[in-house]
């Protein structure tokens, strides 16, 4: 029996370092064939006080000896790595999408424990002299709660895992119901290499992430997922003044200038905007193309679409997988038939693939302006609306007319005139001929306005899994 094709259940929680025996499981769906093919550990919101206590106790031992938390982080790294081959599977079996893809997404969460590992914690002395010592420590939290979305589990898991660790605190991570089964097995690969109770792992489905963010003992809640749910996460954080980072939605528009070479530009804008299927936080969402050059740029975009390869994640050469889940796939239907009849104009795509799972065709969609929902609202699917400006002014006001800011991007033959556009709007990173260039593992990335709540990685990411304490005091020279 291999680990993807049973129905019984080889996967556990991880809690202590061992496994967290639950009496009810829940189904996980592959969406390449729209059936069941796992089961998942329902941890119940009662276990939650044993699991939060094993991470506290481990929490102890942990923050006191950073040397050791370099080590074990670098062994980690290369004990993830080293299991590729067996997660990626998983990961293409329980999100969908392409296998190559599911492999960058383990090797990244490597290469994200070794940048953290090999990162220090800041301690800045203010004042050391004959008189007086006074410093700036930052302290860990304590236990971390963390909650990731289904689009790149692994991937924004490692982004809490790492820092989190590094600094000193243990965390109990939560992934979406629709894709538990990644993390729950990278839990399992890192036992025995961080010490019990420093990272442990549990999933079920809904209300099990309210009940981690209420309960008493986290100290920080890291929570990337949907606008809605981030809201609800921050308020039930600030009864207990928990601290919270929110990594939310995004609309991010990408804005085109009459100079641009549309051949040049229209691949790589076309996999920043359906990479993983759109399903993307920093995809590109809107394009605002000066009117000169968006009638090239939508057909241009057209055809990579019609020649996108669409198929199961483990099928050799698909470029693009199923959407992850059901609810998205209906949402994206109902998006572009709202477009379309409000007189979108269809320039590929536009429909579902006829075959089981949750398969749509790319779509780019013309004739389409500001009002229509699929502009305003976040798809995270695979359709993109492309629409026309005349002056930048217009562009950067109409890129800026949305309640998100996560990313954006100018593209132009002119970088100095794209950089002056790019100041100019309201998000946490603008890319230049390019999107989402600046989502590096020593970068910061956060959203601005609905996007979210403080930023990940870099040292600014580090900083944010601690707490600011000033120790002075007299002197300390002899
Ligand atoms: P979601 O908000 O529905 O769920 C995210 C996580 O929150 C899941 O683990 C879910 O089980 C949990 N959850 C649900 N209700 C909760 C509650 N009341 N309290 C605490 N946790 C709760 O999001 P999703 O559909 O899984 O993911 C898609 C969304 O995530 C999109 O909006 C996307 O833009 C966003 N996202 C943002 C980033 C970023 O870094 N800004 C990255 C990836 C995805």
């Amino acid at each position: 029996m291999t680990l993807l094709d049973t129905s019984s259940t080889p996967f556990f929680a991880t809690a202590d370092g061992r496994d967290l025996a639950t009496d009810a499981t829940f189904d996980v769906i592959n969406p390449s064939t729209g059936q069941v093919f796992a089961q998942a550990p329902a941890v119940t919101p009662e276990q939650l006080d044993g699991v939060f206590a094993a991470a506290n106790r481990a929490y102890r031992d942990w923050k006191r000896d950073d040397a050791l938390r370099r080590t074990v982080l670098l062994a980690a790294a290369a004990a993830v790595e080293g299991a590729v081959g067996e997660l990626a599977p998983i990961l293409v079996a329980e999100q969908g999408k392409p296998l190559a893809d599911a492999r960058g997404e383990i090797f990244a969460a490597g290469a994200w424990l070794r940048y953290f590992a090999e990162l220090d914690v800041p301690r800045e002395i203010i004042r050391d002299d004959a008189e007086r010592f006074e410093e700036v420590y930052r302290r860990p939290l304590g236990v971390v709660a963390a909650i990731t979305p289904w689009n790149f589990p692994i991937t924004l898991a490692m982004w809490k895992i790492a820092p989190a660790l590094r600094a000193g605190n243990t965390i109990v991570v939560k992934p979406s119901p629709y894709t538990p089964l990644t993390t729950l097995a990278l839990a399992r690969v890192l036992r025995g290499v961080l010490p019990d109770g420093v990272l442990n792992v549990v999933t079920g489905p809904d209300p099990l992430g309210a009940a981690l963010v209420a309960h008493p003992i986290p100290r920080k809640v890291s929570f990337t997922g949907s606008t809605p749910v981030g809201k609800r996460v921050a308020v039930t954080a600030a009864e207990d003044l928990k601290r919270v980072t929110l990594e939310l939605g995004g609309n991010d528009p990408a804005i085109i200038l009459r100079d641009a070479d549309v051949e040049a530009v229209a691949a790589s804008l076309f996999w920043s905007a359906f990479g993983n299927n759109g399903q993307i936080c920093l995809a590109v969402k809107r394009v605002y193309a000066h009117e000169d050059v968006q009638p090239a740029l939508v057909e241009a975009l057209g055809e990579l679409a019609r020649n996108a390869r669409v198929d199961d994640g483990m099928a050799e050469g698909a470029q693009l997988g199923p959407l992850n889940n059901k609810p998205q796939f209906e949402r994206i239907k109902g998006l572009v038939s709202d477009a379309v009849g409000g007189g979108a104009r269809v320039v590929s795509g536009g429909h579902a693939i006829d075959r089981p799972g949750y398969f749509y065709a790319p779509t780019i969609l013309d004739n389409v302006d500001d009002s229509f929902r699929v502009v305003k609202e976040e798809q995270f699917g695979p359709v993109l609306p492309v629409m026309a400006f005349r002056d930048e002014e217009e562009a950067i006001e109409r890129a800026n007319n949305s309640e998100y800011g996560l990313t954006a991007s100018v593209w132009s033959a002119d970088a100095a005139r794209a950089a002056e556009i790019a100041s100019e709007i309201d998000s946490g990173q603008v890319s230049i001929n390019g999107h989402g260039g600046g989502v590096k593992m020593h970068l910061p990335f956060g959203g601005h306005k609905w996007s979210g709540l403080g930023v990940e990685n870099g040292p600014w990411g580090l900083a944010s899994f601690t707490e600011i304490q000033v120790i002075s005091g007299p002197s300390r020279l002899p």
